[in-house]
């Protein structure tokens, strides 16, 4: 029976039902320092085995009851049990027993002897084998698991006699279904079809070239839930020095791919219409002219606005607008790649990148274009696809564009160049009525480009607003009284910074934009008004109107508006006319200044002395207003002749009932001339120059409407043009 076992010598379990042999068997193994358990027949061995794990079993083969084989196969079946090595004691002329020992799942055999001398050191020999056998096992379950959580799979390939090997997670990675025989045909039919001959070649460029591969493939079948594997690996070079096969492993990148593709995404896409961004743009123009200039094909950029966008927005919301961009997106992706059947010969073979520039702006890069025509065809395809009405929630909007064309090589070799002057030919586009495209005139000037890249600069700064008034003072000299301020236009620009009217107001008089940018400064004098005004502040606030603006339809329903609007006081708010521009179609002016003078809005003459307007006009206009011209206050403390024409003026305005104002007045020698005169409105630098409302309000709150000092004015203007 057993005895309490020292913990580390290991332990023999002997299966024999002849007590004689049992007890040789201990004196032999208890001498090589082994310890014993003994059994006397397959049952108590089984127990035995169970209670104990014995580190080995030496198991007779004739036994009554269930016999060595039986007994075996039982040990083999318990769990744990499979790996213990069971020595089977046979007779010496036993051949038949030893075969069928093996089959059973016996590790060895000894044949029975009375001499058991060595038997002790066969055991250790074989537990030594053993211990190897475990310890390795142990690793290669380390390593796969190792692998399977890295997802790693190892394989091999012996070239010459075809043997593939693969890991079990190679085998995952690969698909599920059943491999009979791994080969390496199989192992390339598993690579997805499109990946499949890259993978070949690396293959075989490295048993070739005794060298190394490192590529990504794809897995599995297309149009799966595709499995993106790195597989990496070398030749194997056998013992004769010759290249043998090739050993790798495969590594699932699947989840990093995708984490990389949605970070591309992110980077390269635009989140509301899901199309390429401007970078990704600019990347793909690159890559297109550099396939041109190989090919000596041209690359078209087609630079599309939509007409009345804004208005959409405005009218309808955000919401609506968004739908809007997204439903255009849609048609135009469709509208530049779709072929026709007719002209499906030439199509083919051209390429087409649409992306979203920002706001309602989308780019097409078309390569592999032979004629501008073809760039043509697909602006008209364009236009033709925008032309069914939108529905928004509701509403059916028309949505046109205008679209501007360059091409390389001729209007442009870089991506910039192009676009900027696809841009500008898109402005020609609107310019000639809209809804149409028009291809960059290259023969326009240099100046004239530089002219129109500024309207289209313009025109973009007063769609969005970029504009900032500041602020001049109107003070009684006498009553030492703020009486009124004057909003003059600034245009915050993206490069230039603060740009002076005289820089731009009369190219947005050209170009009409003069009438928007009017009925921008409109509302906000009007906004600002409304502040000053709920602040306590009774001062007026003066805005200048284009003449343009004067005679166009709109005004009289703009001034309305915006004051109802702003909730300001129409009869705080004066709108500057210049001389010239009442002298312009004097009749309609009139019409339109006598409606806005019924809403109490008050008029000034602005300029006076540069134009030759007459007694008559000015009493027929009934303005409230003249604002005498800065070139006539220069010289009245100096010269004779100007102080007579400033005298003449303040007298005429007096009999008229209209209050003189005098403007640019620099000095303290201009402003008491003026006095005597009867000047008691002035405005100039004296007082203050135009400031910014941030620092305008800062002066106001030195008293109430007081002149403010002119001390913020000094810096005031120091970031302007
Ligand atoms: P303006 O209406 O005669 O405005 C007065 C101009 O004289 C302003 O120039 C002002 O800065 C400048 N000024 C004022 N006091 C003095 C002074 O003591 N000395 C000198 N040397 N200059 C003085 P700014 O702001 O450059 O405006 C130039 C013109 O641009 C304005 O002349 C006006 O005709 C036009 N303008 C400005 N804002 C607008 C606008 O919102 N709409 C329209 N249509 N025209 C505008
Ligand atoms: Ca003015
Ligand atoms: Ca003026």
């Amino acid at each position: 029976m057993p005895e309490i076992l020292a913990a580390d010598s290991p332990v023999i379990l002997t299966v024999d039902d002849d007590p004689t042999t049992r007890a040789f068997l201990r004196t032999s193994l208890e001498s090589a320092g082994l310890d014993v358990i003994e059994a006397t027949g397959g049952e108590e061995a089984i127990s035995l085995f169970a209670e104990h794990r014995p580190d080995l079993v030496l198991l007779d083969v004739a036994m009554p009851g269930l016999d060595g084989f039986a007994t075996c196969a039982a040990l083999r079946a318990i769990p744990g049990g499979g790996s213990v090595p069971i020595v089977m004691l046979t007779g010496s002329d036993d051949l038949g027993a030893i075969t069928r020992a093996y089959e059973v799942g016996a590790t060895d055999f000894e044949v029975k002897s009375v001499n058991w001398v060595v038997l002790g050191h066969r055991i250790h020999y074989l537990l030594r084998a053993k211990r190897t056998l475990d310890a390795l096992r142990a690793s290669e379950a380390r390593l796969a698991a190792a692998q399977r959580i890295a997802k790693i799979g190892h394989w091999e390939w012996e070239a010459v006699s075809g043997r593939h090997l693969w890991s079990e997670q190679t085998l995952r990675l690969l698909g599920t279904q059943a491999v009979t025989k791994p080969c390496h045909e199989e192992f390339l039919a598993r690579i997805h079809p499109d990946d499949r001959s890259r993978a070949r070649y690396a293959f075989d460029d490295a048993l070739l070239a005794s060298g190394a591969f490192d590529l990504e493939f794809r897995v599995g079948a297309p149009g799966g839930d595709d499995v993106v594997v790195h597989a990496q690996g070398e030749a194997i070079v056998g013992a004769n020095g010759l290249v043998a096969g090739l050993a790798g492993t495969l590594q699932d990148v699947t989840e990093r791919r995708r984490a990389e593709e949605r970070i591309r995404r992110l980077a390269y896409f635009d989140a509301q219409t899901a199309l390429p961004n401007r970078i990704l743009f600019q990347e793909r123009v690159l890559q297109a002219i550099a396939d041109a200039r190989r090919s000596r094909r041209l690359v078209a950029l087609l630079f599309m606005d939509l007409d009345h966008f804004k208005q959409v927005n405005d009218t309808l919301g955000h919401d609506a607008g968004d739908l809007l961009l997204c439903e255009v997106a849609g048609r135009l992706n469709q509208a530049v790649r779709d072929t026709d059947p007719l002209t499906r010969g030439v199509q083919d073979s051209i390429e087409s990148v649409l992306a979203r520039h920002g706001g309602d702006e989308f780019i097409v890069c078309l390569s592999g274009i032979e004629r501008a025509e073809d760039a043509a065809r697909v602006a008209t395809r364009v236009l033709a696809a925008l032309e069914a009405p939108v529905r928004l929630n509701g509403p059916e909007v028309y949505c046109t564009a205008s679209i501007g064309i360059s091409l390389y090589p001729q209007d442009g070799e870089d991506p910039e160049t192009l676009l900027k002057h696809a841009d500008a030919a898109m402005y020609q586009a609107k310019a000639s009525g809209r809804n149409n495209y028009h291809f960059f005139d290259s023969s326009l000037s240099f100046r004239a480009f530089q002219r129109l890249s500024m309207e289209t600069s313009l025109r973009r700064a007063i769609e969005r607003g970029d504009f900032v008034l500041h602020w001049q003072p109107v003070v009684d000299v006498s009553e030492k009284t703020l009486v009124s301020v004057e909003g003059l236009a600034r245009w915050r620009h993206p490069e230039m910074g603060l740009v002076r009217p005289d820089e731009f107001i009369s190219l947005a008089e050209e170009t009409g934009l003069v009438i928007p940018l009017g009925e921008w400064v409109l509302a906000d004098a009007c906004r600002q008004l409304r502040e000053w005004s709920d602040a306590g502040h009774g001062f007026r606030v003066s805005v200048n109107i284009s003449g343009l603006h004067l005679r166009g339809p709109g005004l009289v329903d703009t001034v309305r508006r915006v004051v109802r609007e702003s909730g300001a006081d129409p009869h705080r708010l004066e709108i500057e006319i210049t001389e010239s521009a009442f002298l312009q179609n004097a009749q309609e002016a009139l019409h339109t200044l006598r409606r806005i003078k019924e809403m109490g809005v008050r008029v000034a003459i602005d300029d006076f002395g540069t134009g030759y307007s007459s007694l008559n006009y000015l009493r027929r206009f009934q303005v409230d207003t003249i604002k005498v011209d800065r070139s006539l206050i220069r010289g009245v403390d100096a010269d004779g002749n100007s102080a007579a024409v400033t005298a003449a003026i303040a007298a005429l305005a007096r009999g008229l009932h209209v209050t003189p104002l005098a403007e640019g007045v620099e000095s303290a020698g201009q402003r008491d001339v003026l006095s005597r005169q009867g000047y008691t409105c002035m405005q100039g630098y004296l007082f203050g120059k135009p400031a910014p409302v941030e620092e305008f309000s800062t002066a106001l709150a030195w008293g109430d409407d007081s002149p403010p000092p002119a001390a913020p004015s000094s810096n005031s203007t120091a970031s302007i043009r």
